[in-house]
């Protein structure tokens, strides 16, 4: 048996990089960023240790794209190299200072904001040059300046140089053929804001010109001054990066602004998220208004380590049900460099996970406590994340008993405490239990609310799409009779008539007989179509109308649950369209039907298409012979 050791030449490597490290090319402009951002952040630092002489008053990266030459620098006043530092950390592929840099400060230095990790970042700007050149310049006293030179092969040239005066360095790039795209203003511009807006060393790209104000005693012909500045790209303390206290609402405002300049709606509210341990993690999530037509693809949270962009595809790290919200997470402690479902099984992401539900969950619950009729203002707007949320987590599922709400088509505000304490003497069945009333759409189910308002019950509106699994989550949680506590039961006001759905006790009187009712019957089914309509008879009050179509409500949740991705459910949503027919025995067209001679047919089948119009199922060609029967019934 042989045995030995892989060798992983340099040889090696350099194809790998250049195809497989990093699968979007444009990255290697942010690593050399991070690169000379980390490089001004030690010399910060060293500064504060005292452990340097060089200047660090108005540190400044600059990238300047010389397209002539076809070059692209990326220059900065930071800690620079010595020879035995290039020779250590550049020429030894995946070996980083940063790290060293830590170990070395680990005590000082935890908040210093250090980037690098992997010691692979410099490399990758052999993805798009072809050429890459280091000239460098210790802040040591008495270094030399470098010239580091390779040309992609493993070869490369380390020397004294004499063009380099201050201490930092220039990081040069020779563009390859194939990436001339990166030799463009607006591409690198673009790249810069993408990855680099918020980074805390201020960064250069180019000029602009900046009008002066004119003084206050300027002549009146005066033209203002023009001055040209440095066009600086970041900003360098973003609000995330500042203690809340520090922060007024219209700085939280702003800097949604900044975050999302095509987005000319107001947030509604925001979050602030900071915490040291066990993990690290700072931001600002914002709760947008949510429109049913909200595009999640656009505008989605960002995602930062060290105030460097990474993506805006936060999945596995903040909970589905809070991906609608918008905003930013920082946090150096979270694994990307390994996959998705991985991320999702981290101990540490989990965490995180958790800590920003309960942030969120405590936000929710002050602004319910501090000021409910703000709460309930914007409850229509924030529902769906809510609603969502105590679908899918139990912990927010349960902290959301407490703020969130029902409302009635009235406008009036519940929890459900609250709710059930209101409604409990009038809606109580005869078996004990609570019904809680409520409509999808306030004028297709007009005439159903006004039967249930007529008898004192309130009526809920609950029209998001996830309702139905809502309150079968609600039901199955109240489902047990106890001492204190009566099981819950949600009806839609239109799922029967109103006496089925909250019955009591009272015998009704029915001023047809057996025979009639049995004759009666037969004659409706005759006409009415079998398929789609369950005749179904019923001593109402005789004021109450002659047909009423209803639609049951165990049938109808299980569609919408299975429309809108419920388990177990599937396939229902291809069930035929089926109603009950509740006929009024006790309203006098029965006796008219009963009774007549020619007409039983026109009777019913007017009484029929009444039924239907107030369900909103009257359309097309039976809605002009309806209109052509009801004339013709007028002569
Ligand atoms: P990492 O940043 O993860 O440590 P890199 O491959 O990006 O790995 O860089 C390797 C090392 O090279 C850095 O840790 C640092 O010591 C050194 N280095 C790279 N760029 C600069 C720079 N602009 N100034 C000073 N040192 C640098
Ligand atoms: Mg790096």
């Amino acid at each position: 048996m042989a045995k030995g050791t892989i060798n992983v030449s340099v040889e090696n490597i350099f194809p790998l990089i250049k195809k497989f490290l990093y699968s979007d090319h444009e990255i290697f402009l942010r690593e050399l960023i991070s690169n000379a951002t980390d490089a001004s952040l030690k010399l910060k630092h060293l500064a504060k240790l005292g452990e340097t002489k060089a200047t660090v008053e108005d540190l400044k990266i600059e990238v300047k794209v010389d397209k002539k030459g076809k070059k692209l620098h990326v220059i900065d006043r930071g800690v620079g190299m010595t020879k035995e530092e290039v020779e250590k950390y550049i020429n030894e592929v995946a070996f980083s200072g940063a790290e060293e840099f830590l170990a070395k400060y680990k005590d000082t230095a935890k908040d210093a904001g250090i980037i690098g990790h992997f010691g692979l970042g410099f490399y990758s700007s052999f993805m798009v040059a072809d050429k890459v050149e280091i000239l460098t310049k210790s802040h040591i006293e008495g270094e030399d300046a470098m010239h580091w030179s390779c040309d992609g092969s493993p070869e490369f040239t380390l020397e004294k140089t004499d063009k380099k005066k201050d201490v930092g360095t220039e990081i040069i790039l020779h563009i390859a053929k194939d990436s001339t795209e990166f030799l463009e203003d607006h591409r690198i511009s673009e790249l810069l804001l993408k990855y680099n807006k918020f980074m805390p060393i201020p960064i250069k790209f180019g000029t602009r010109e900046e009008t002066l104000p004119l003084p206050e005693d300027a002549d009146k012909d005066a033209k203002p001054e023009k001055i040209t500045v440095d066009n600086i790209i970041n900003n360098p303390t973003p609000a995330w990066t500042k203690q809340p206290s520090d922060l007024k609402d219209e700085d939280y405002k702003s800097f949604y602004r900044e975050l999302y300049p095509m987005q000319f709606e107001e947030p509604l509210f925001n979050i602030h998220l900071n915490v040291d341990y066990p993990f690290n993690l700072t931001g600002i999530l914002y709760f947008p208004k949510l429109t049913t037509n909200i595009d999640v693809k656009k505008d989605r949270i960002q995602l930062y380590q060290n105030q460097v962009f990474i993506t805006d595809n936060v999945e596995g790290i903040v909970p589905d049900f809070l991906q609608m919200l918008r905003g930013v997470i920082d946090s150096p402690d979270i694994p990307l460099n390994v996959s998705r479902s991985y991320l999702q099984a981290d101990g540490a992401v989990k965490k995180i996970a958790t800590y920003i539900t309960k942030k969120v969950a405590d936000k929710l619950q002050s602004l319910f406590k501090n000021n409910r009729e703000e709460f309930e203002k914007k409850w229509n707007d924030i529902k769906i994340v809510i609603e969502y949320g105590m679908l899918t987590d139990e912990k927010f599922y349960e902290k959301a008993q407490k703020f969130a709400l029902f409302p009635t088509v009235d406008d009036k505000y519940f929890t459900f405490d609250e709710l059930k304490e209101k409604v409990k003497d009038l809606q109580t069945d005869k078996d004990n239990n609570i019904v809680l009333l409520y409509a999808s759409d306030a004028k297709e189910q007009h005439s159903y609310i006004e039967e249930a308002k007529n008898k004192g019950y309130e009526v809920l509106l609950l029209d998001s799409p996830i309702v139905s699994h809502l309150i079968q989550k609600f039901e199955g949680d109240n489902a047990e009779l106890s001492a204190d506590k009566k099981p819950v039961k949600f009806a839609r006001v239109d799922s029967d008539f109103i006496d089925n759905l909250i019955k009591k006790d009272e015998e009704q009187i029915s001023k047809l007989s057996d025979d009639e009712k049995n004759k009666l019957k037969e004659i409706i089914e005759e006409v009415v179509p079998k398929e789609t309509y369950t005749v179904q008879l019923e001593a109402l009050d005789s004021n109450s109308n002659p047909f009423v179509i209803t639609v049951p409500e165990f049938m109808r949740r299980m569609k919408e649950m299975s429309q809108t991705g419920g388990g177990g459910f599937m396939g229902m949503s291809n069930f035929p369209e089926m109603y009950n027919l509740v006929v009024n025995t006790n309203n006098d067209l029965m006796q008219k039907i009963l009774k007549a001679k020619g007409k039983k047919e026109e009777y019913i089948n007017q009484a029929l298409d009444l039924a239907r119009l107030s369900q909103n199922l009257l359309k097309g060609e039976e809605l002009t012979k309806f209109i052509k029967r009801s004339f013709e019934l007028m002569k």
